[in-house]
C-alpha cells in the first residue's frame, strides 16, 4: 500500500536550511519526523534536547504529500550540495522513508544523505528504503554496552550486538557510500581504540566521521535546533558539553586510519 496520505496541516515545515555541514557542504535538511522529537536513543549530547517520544515504533509522521509541497517551496536548488534526512529524531522511524527519498532525489536532482542511529537496520524494510540513498551515515558511538547506556540511552530492547549486527547486515547489502559517524566525548583508552578498530574492520565502512559536540545542548526541545542556526543567541536553557582537544581527536583519527586504511574525517574544533 502506498504510504502517500492526504495532507494534514503541520506546525513546522518538513524542509529547512540549507545549513552548512562540515561533512556534506550546503545541505538542505529534510525532517520526516516533525513536531514531536522522536527517537530510539536519547543521546546525552543530542542537539534537540530531551527526546519527547522514546520509541522504536515506526509510523508516518509527515504525510508524503505535505513533504512534497514543503520541498517545492525551496526551489530552485542551485545553492544545495546534498539533501540530508535527519531533523527531529531518527529518520528511519518514518514509514514513508523510501517515498521521501525518491521525491527528494527526483525534485532536487541532488545526492541524498541519511543520518541514522543504526537501531532500525535489522528491519528489512528499512534497509531496502535506505538503499536508494547515495550516502548513509550510521551512528556508532559506543563500543561497550555500558557506554551505549551512558551515551545513547536507548530504548530497553536495543543492545550493542543488535546495533552491530544491523550495520553489518546493511553493509553486506548496500552498494552506496557508507559512513560510520562516531561522537567522541572524552579521550579513549588503548583498549577502547583497539575494540573500535576491530568493529570497523568487520563493518567495512567507506569512511569514518569523528564528531565532537559543536555547541551547548538545549535542555528542552527547540525546533531551530534541527539545523545549525545560532540558537546560542536566544535564551534557551543550555548545558555546556566538554570537548576533547584537536590534538587528541587527530591522534585518534590517525591511529584508526593507520590500522584500517579507511579515510577518517574529523569535525572542526573551534
Ligand atoms: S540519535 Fe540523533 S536524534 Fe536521536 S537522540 Fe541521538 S542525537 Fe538525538
Amino acid at each position: 500500500m502506498s504510504a502517500i496520505q492526504s495532507t494534514k496541516s503541520s506546525r513546522c515545515s518538513s524542509v529547512y536550511g540549507p545549513v552548512k555541514s562540515w561533512r556534506f557542504g550546503n545541505s538542505l535538511g529534510i525532517d520526516p519526523i516533525g513536531d514531536v522529537c522522536t527517537c530510539s536513543f536519547n543521546c546525552v549530547y543530542c542537539q534537540l534536547g530531551q527526546i519527547q517520544a522514546h520509541t522504536t515504533q515506526r509510523q508516518i509522521f509527515v504525510p508524503t504529500t505535505q513533504f512534497f509541497e514543503d520541498l517545492q517551496g525551496f526551489a530552485p536548488y542551485d545553492q544545495v550540495d546534498v539533501v540530508t534526512l535527519s531533523g527531529s529524531g531518527e529518520p528511519t522511524l518514518a514509514l514513508n522513508l523510501e517515498e521521501i527519498l525518491a521525491i527528494a532525489k527526483q525534485i532536487t536532482q541532488r545526492p541524498t544523505v541519511v543520518l541514522t542511529n543504526s537501531t532500525s537496520l535489522r528491519d528489512t524494510t528499512v534497509r531496502h528504503a535506505l538503499k536508494s540513498a547515495d550516502t548513509v551515515a550510521v551512528k556508532l558511538d559506543a563500543i561497550s554496552s555500558n557506554q551505549l547506556q551512558r551515551i545513547n540511552q536507548p530504548v530497553a530492547t536495543i543492545s550493542l550486538p543488535h546495533i552491530l549486527a544491523g550495520i553489518e547486515q546493511f553493509r553486506g547489502e548496500y552498494p552506496g557510500n557508507l559512513a560510520i559517524q562516531t561522537m567522541v566525548l572524552s579521550p579513549w583508552t588503548t583498549e577502547m581504540v583497539e575494540l573500535y578498530i576491530q568493529h570497523i574492520q568487520r563493518l567495512h565502512p567507506d569512511e569514518i566521521q569523528l564528531n565532537v559536540p559543536t555547541r551547548s545542548r538545549v535542555l528542552v526541545r527547540q525546533l531551530d535546533a534541527r539545523g545549525n542556526n545560532p540558537i546560542e543567541s536566544v535564551p534557551h536553557a543550555m548545558r555546556q558539553l566538554k570537548r576533547i582537544s584537536v590534538d587528541i581527536l587527530k591522534a585518534l583519527a590517525d591511529t584508526i586510519h593507520y590500522a584500517t586504511k579507511i579515510p577518517v574525517r574529523c569535525a572542526p574544533i573551534n
